[in-house]
């Protein structure tokens, strides 16, 4: 006989992307920002995404959460492919599913109410008749250690204490997938910690899927799963400490970063494939 679904399983919202590319068009310029990312995140899975400033990360956020429409590309959200959405129906997914902190605190924000009343406005987009699990507004500014501040107006916080309040607003649906965008670059360790802990605790109480941008070597050592962009791509995966490269499409690897600084861009390498393998060395000069 087989276990009951428990809320955790049936809430999470994996995400999985086919050649997924973005071309930012300013005037006459493209900027092709993420250049076919194939990418899969089981529902419930705890991701970092890493990379140099530049890499696409954002950019790759914003689609895989439909506020970004990809140029190219298949893009699954759960179920649904969000090529086959209309726009109402992926501003419903949005709403009631998803949660976003977008990079930089302030922009998620009401800046004219409190802490409370920005996460009551985002609890009050939830049909509460679906939903009996959410937790209260105040229960929520105190697990980010806001408790204190819930009833000041938001622009006399500090910037660290906006990031907290918009990662209370994004969780407040209780959302089956949730993604912040360097949600921990304005804190200290203590702030940090506290958001891990409501990343943890949302990931357990509602089976949330968690992708996380961060520059923080910790807070992706604490998800466990790394992915690293470079270039609009996924080059590098981590898993448990270990460090994989990812082939892409046209056989292209990224080399790790300590190897890229001993061989620079148009190195000469030998590919060699032996009894025990396929090795890279350099070109012997
Ligand atoms: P990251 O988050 O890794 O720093 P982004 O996704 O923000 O990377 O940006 C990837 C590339 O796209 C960069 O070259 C950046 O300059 C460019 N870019 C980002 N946003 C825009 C935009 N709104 N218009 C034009 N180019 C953009
Ligand atoms: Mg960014």
């Amino acid at each position: 006989m087989s276990a009951p679904a428990t809320a955790k399983q049936s809430r999470g919202l994996g995400v999985r992307c086919e050649e997924l590319v973005h071309i930012y068009r300013t005037g006459d310029v493209d900027v092709v920002a993420v250049r076919g990312v194939d990418l899969v995140v089981q529902a419930g899975e705890r991701v970092a995404l890493l990379g140099p400033s530049g890499s696409g990360k954002s950019t790759l956020l914003g689609m895989l959460g439909g506020l970004i429409p990809p140029s190219a590309g298949r893009l699954w959200i759960g179920d649904e492919e969000t090529g086959g959405l209309s726009e109402r129906a992926l501003l419903g997914l949005r709403a009631q599913r998803i949660g976003f902190v977008l990079q930089g605190a302030a922009r998620n924000l009401l800046q004219y109410g409190t802490p409370i009343d920005n996460v009551r406005f985002a609890h009050r987009s939830v049909r509460r008749s679906a939903r009996r699990d959410l937790m209260e507004p105040r229960e929520l500014l105190d697990v980010v250690g806001l408790g204190q501040v819930a009833d000041r107006p938001v622009p006399s916080l500090a910037g660290g204490e906006q990031q907290r309040v918009a990662l209370a607003v994004a969780v407040a649906n209780g959302p089956g997938l949730l993604l912040a965008d360097e949600p921990t670059s304005q804190l200290d360790t203590a702030g940090r910690d506290a958001v891990l802990d409501l990343l943890d605790l949302v990931n357990e109480r509602f089976g949330t899927t968690v992708i996380v941008v961060t520059h923080d070597a910790e807070v992706g050592a604490r998800l466990g799963r790394t992915v690293s962009m470079r270039y609009g791509r996924v080059g590098n995966e981590g898993d448990r400490g270990q460090q994989y490269t990812v082939v892409g499409k046209d056989g292209s690897v990224h080399l790790p970063d300590d190897v890229v600084a001993e061989w620079p861009p148009g190195t000469h390498v030998l590919v060699e494939r032996t009894d025990d393998g396929v090795h890279i060395r350099r070109r012997p000069t």
